[in-house]
């Protein structure tokens, strides 16, 4: 498998939970790098920008206030198979469906407030990386 960089985002439900430091030790945990990271609180704009793609859907504008409610500490992560990855780490987006073991599953309150959120796809990695990053802000290191 491919080494992929993907964007994950710490959401303001579990910023709000006090567990950066449990869902970063389970990126580790599966081999995924964090080369880069940053502390936003998003404006409602900047939100729906990010989350475009989900525009005249019934649950946009709610997902919208949600994400700019509080905190979110977005990560860029790197490793074979990164992308898939970490969705599976997520698991499902609603955490009543989410596989036992998975953030979403351990963490995450309702659909909307499900802890965490990954990249679905190499197109999808690329535009979100770099909708929070600069490349510069992106650092390559050795590890293991
Ligand atoms: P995922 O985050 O698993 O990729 P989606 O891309 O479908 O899921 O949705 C983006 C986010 O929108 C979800 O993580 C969740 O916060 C919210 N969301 C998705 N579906 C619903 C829904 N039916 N009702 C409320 N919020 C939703
Ligand atoms: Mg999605």
């Amino acid at each position: 498998m491919a080494n992929e960089r993907t964007l994950a985002i710490i959401k303001p439900d579990a910023m709000e939970k006090g567990i950066i430091g449990d869902i970063v030790q389970r990126m580790e945990e599966h081999n995924l790098k964090v080369i880069g990271g940053k502390m936003l609180k998003l404006t409602k704009e900047r939100a729906e920008g990010f989350y475009a793609v989900h525009k005249g859907k019934p649950f946009f504008n709610d997902l919208a206030k949600f994400m700019s409610s509080g905190p979110c500490f977005v990560l860029c992560l790197e490793g074979e198979g990164a992308i898939i990855r970490w969705r599976e780490v997520m698991g499902a987006t609603n955490p009543e469906e989410a596989a036992e073991g998975t953030l979403r599953a351990d963490f995450g309150t309702d659909i909307q407030c499900n802890a965490v959120h990954g990249s679905d796809s190499a197109e999808t990695a690329r535009f979100e990386v770099s909708y929070f990053f600069e490349p510069h802000e992106l650092v390559q290191y050795e590890w293991m």
